[in-house]
């Protein structure tokens, strides 16, 4: 009998992975005119939260508005699916108000799912991809494609791996230890042996994650009610208003009590037993992280937040764990309104293998092997949006190598987004990396109420935006416009209403009272104009600096540059220029430990090539 012959299906992108980058990342490639395959362990993980059951907060907020304005999905599937939402930071300025809400986890990861389902040119399937193919010819190392069990080939030029936490996972509870990226799944080891084979760094990284609980078992009145905001705003600049019925979270603290038991049964925790030696997330550490490194405090804050509508399953923010079984349940008695709470899930932490991200080109593109990109946690970050935000890019910059098209890079001065993937290979990361409004030195401007005039126009000239969202912006942009006309050409109290506006005391409403035809200007758009106005003064400031970093982006390094013949360049220098290969002055002058002496002598031998030895 002959043989059957092995299956091969073709694709132009492949991504790997459904998680928040992997679906991000296929829908972009897709929308971009890729023909486009997602594979992933299990279709019913797709857009899975594995941790918290909340999409945004501070920074990510903001990131997940640019993802929507370049057309992503991540804003529309927490707008239709979110059970409270809130703007932080509201009494701050305006750079630091960041929308954040409470996501009925099983409905949002349904929505990604019935999402990426009904893209055009998308193909969602289950499989398990165990190995990577690439072809080595003329000194270069080219994807061509992934092997998936039972002997199936898949071929693409180009391939996004979005794996998370799923590579040469451990999970631990106590001294228990599971193979597997996240509770009651597996793990995944053929492709760090891939990786490793093809010459990628490979390290590892710990996250983890706080005991569920059923709400049931809960003693609200010894808790503090935290209600959703009274007018709910959208994440996405598609939803026009958000109609939901809000459900509550609810606070409670650690006590003296709960450290004390910590503190006795720390040698129980894998984290200082020794059973797990890397580094975990230091902004969002364990609770025996938290008793340890902040000994002097009493008391830590705990948000017991609803996992969704349909279930009474209550997630403890506050208390992420790797401790025995038998000190979760005897911590939670001790937490007021907790005594009796029956943990339906006990926490855990997982050690996963990820890569180095100074291994990428600013694309997301390895620079070992051409067509192969990696997005979210595969490279050193933490969080969904950070992961999104990854695979939105990658999968963009796919498409266009395919359409042989430049990538899309965006800047610092452009985006959160940019001040991420510049973060991540040009300075690589020693702890999981999240987003912080400190990272962005330009934070004043990369807000998120103006996320879509900052990026839906770089969308709509790569075709990834859809007309009713051009036109949105097209009218929102009209409308400002109109009012900055408005208020140039009237008068009050002997000025114009625009420098009426620069008074501290001036708001919305008073130039309304003197001008009538305003009444007619939305909302959103009366918001751009007061902040672009009352923050003019130190957002000039800000661009005089923006001005300088595009000056030193313009003065590209080739890619091929040979760093190692630069004469008076410091040791330190030639090996960080030589290993990171920056393709810019700019980004040459962010690599840590970089100072401006370096990018001085850089600059000299980039004017005078003929003074290289
Ligand atoms: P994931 O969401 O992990 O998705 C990866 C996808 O790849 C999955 O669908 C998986 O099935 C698929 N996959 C893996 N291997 C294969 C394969 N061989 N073939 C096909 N498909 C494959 N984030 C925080 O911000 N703060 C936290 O405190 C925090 N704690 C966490 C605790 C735990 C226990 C875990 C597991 C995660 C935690 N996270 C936390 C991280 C957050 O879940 C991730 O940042 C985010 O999910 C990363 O998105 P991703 O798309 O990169 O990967």
């Amino acid at each position: 009998m002959a043989s059957m012959e092995a299956s091969t299906y073709k694709f132009d992108v492949l991504v790997i992975g459904a998680g928040h980058a992997g679906t991000e990342a296929a829908l972009a490639a897709a929308r971009l005119g890729a023909k486009t395959g997602l594979l992933t362990t299990n279709l019913d993980t797709v857009g899975q939260m594995s941790c918290n059951p909340a999409i945004g907060g501070v920074a990510k907020g903001q990131i997940v508005r640019e993802v929507d304005a370049l057309g992503g999905a991540m804003g529309r599937a927490i707008d239709a699916t979110g059970i409270q939402f809130r703007m932080l930071n509201r009494r701050k300025g305006p750079a630091m108000h960041s929308p954040r809400a409470q996501a009925d986890k099983k409905a949002y990861q349904q929505e990604i799912k019935h999402i990426v389902e009904s893209q055009e040119n998308l193909s969602l399937r289950q499989e398990v991809v165990q190995d990577l193919l690439v072809q080595n010819a003329l000194n270069e190392s080219r994807i061509t494609g992934v092997q998936v069990q039972g002997d199936v080939v898949y071929q693409a030029p180009c391939v996004i791996l979005t794996t998370g936490t799923f590579l040469s996972a451990l999970m631990h509870t106590g001294d228990t230890k599971t193979a597997g990226g996240r509770a009651g799944e597996g793990t995944t080891s053929g492709i760090s042996g891939a990786l490793r084979r093809l010459g990628f760094e490979i390290e590892r990284f710990k996250t983890g994650t706080p005991p569920r609980i059923n709400g049931r078992t809960i003693d609200f009145d010894r808790t503090e009610i935290q209600p959703g905001d009274d007018q709910p705003q959208p994440f996405s600049f598609m939803t026009k208003r958000l109609d939901v019925d809000q459900l509550p979270c609810w606070i409670t603290h650690t006590n003296p009590e709960v450290h004390k038991l910590i503190r006795d049964n720390l040698q129980r925790a894998p984290m200082y037993s020794g059973q797990i030696q890397t580094s975990g997330p230091r902004y969002c550490p364990s609770i025996e992280d938290k008793v340890v490194r902040f000994a002097d405090k009493s008391q830590h804050q705990l948000f017991l937040e609803p996992e969704g509508r349909h279930t009474l399953e209550f997630y403890v923010n506050g208390v992420s764990t790797s401790l025995p079984r038998d000190v979760q349940d005897a911590m939670l008695q001790k937490i007021p309104g907790l005594e009796n709470a029956q943990i339906m899930r006990y926490g855990y932490a997982v050690e996963y293998d990820f890569c180095s991200p100074q291994q990428l080109w600013p694309s997301l593109e390895t620079k070992t092997v051409s067509g192969l990109y990696f997005a979210g946690q595969i490279n050193g970050t933490t969080g969904y949006e950070e992961a999104a935000a990854q695979g939105l890019m990658a999968g963009i910059n796919a498409a266009l190598q395919l359409q042989g098209k430049e990538p899309l890079v965006l800047n610092r001065q452009q985006a959160y987004i940019g001040v991420l993937i510049d973060d991540l290979v040009t300075r690589g990361v020693d702890e999981p990396y999240r987003m912080f409004t400190s990272r962005a030195e330009y934070r004043l401007s990369l807000r998120q109420d103006n996320a879509d005039r900052r990026l839906t126009p770089v969308g709509q000239q790569l075709g990834l935006i859809e007309p009713a969202r051009w036109q949105l912006l097209e009218k929102k942009e009209e409308q400002i416009a109109l009012a900055l006309q408005l208020l140039g050409n009237h008068r009050y109290e002997g000025v114009t209403l625009e420098k009426y506006l620069r008074r501290p005391e001036t708001n919305w409403s008073d130039l309304q009272a003197a001008c009538p035809l305003l009444n007619d200007i939305g909302p959103l758009e009366s918001e751009q104009i007061v902040y672009d106005i009352k923050y003019e003064g130190y957002i000039s400031r800000q661009q005089v600096e923006v001005e300088r970093q595009k000056r030193l982006g313009e003065q590209r390094i080739p890619t091929g540059f040979d760093f190692s013949t630069l004469q008076n360049l410091r040791a330190e220098a030639q090996e960080k220029f030589s290993r990171i290969r920056p393709l810019s002055l700019a980004q040459a002058s962010r690599i840590s430990g970089i100072t401006p002496a370096d990018v001085a002598v850089l600059m000299f031998y980039l004017h005078n090539p003929a003074k290289r030895t």
